[in-house]
């Protein structure tokens, strides 16, 4: 009888389990579904905002609660290899997520690797650069097939959702991408290699970089930029 309580409770546990897991992975690919609509300019804004909310506030009920960290997001590289300077890489006028691959501005930093043959491997090292994640985080779309004949500025790209953060981390332009979308990342965690993947990107006058973003989610579910620069080099390098 005692055993007969404890294989019932164990079935009841794996389903459990495996239920949270589905639905984890729907709400994952229901996101990277409306990212690509965004993205192609395939969904109105107002119908955007809404269907953004009703999904991250899903995601947000299946994720514990941790510390909030920020750890640089290219392996062996610091502050120092971010362009501009002191940060004036970073354009937010004009920008709206909502204009998907057709956007405005530049509320990110594009950070530069060692590699001028532009074959994506450190000149020191020889070998290819690790972008990490910068945060703890959820995989929420993921962009890994793109082309040299394709109109696509982000190239091979991330989307990773931090609650912690409140805000949307994208990474763009790499040669490979490690991770898939539902996949749930840590901090300094691989995700992807610094490539020259996207529209301009790949064109040669294009330093090997990546490109990074941060947009918080204001109250109404509307993601707008910040600037994580200080954050980026207060920290220790990854
Ligand atoms: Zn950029």
């Amino acid at each position: 009888m005692k055993y007969l309580f404890v294989c019932i409770s164990i079935i009841f546990i794996l389903f459990g389990v495996t239920a949270t897991t589905n639905q984890h992975q729907s709400s994952c690919l229901a996101i990277q579904q409306l990212f690509i609509k965004i993205r192609d300019g395939k969904i109105p804004m107002a119908a955007a905002i809404q269907e953004l909310k009703k999904l991250l506030v899903k995601l947000e009920q299946q994720q514990p609660n941790s510390t909030p960290t920020l750890v640089f997001p290219i392996k062996g590289y610091n502050c120092s290899a971010i362009g501009g300077k002191n940060g004036s890489g970073f354009i937010p006028k004009g920008y709206s997520f909502f204009d998907g691959n057709k956007h405005k501005g530049h509320p990110a930093h594009d950070i530069f690797i060692r590699d001028s043959n532009q074959d994506c491997l450190d000149d020191k090292t020889h070998l290819p650069v690790p972008v990490v994640s910068v945060s703890n985080g959820i995989v929420i779309s993921a962009e890994n097939t793109w082309a040299d004949t394709s109109l696509l500025r982000g190239g091979n790209y991330i989307w990773i959702y931090s609650p912690q953060h409140h805000s949307l981390f994208y990474y763009a332009h790499q040669s490979t991408v490690t991770v898939a979308v539902g996949d749930v990342v840590k901090a300094g965690q691989t995700i992807g290699y610094v490539g020259r993947s996207g529209l301009n990107a790949n064109k040669k006058r294009s330093p090997t970089h990546l490109h990074f973003m941060q947009l918080k989610i204001s109250p109404q579910y509307q993601p707008y930029p910040v600037n994580p620069f200080s954050a980026l080099c207060n920290n220790k390098p990854s």
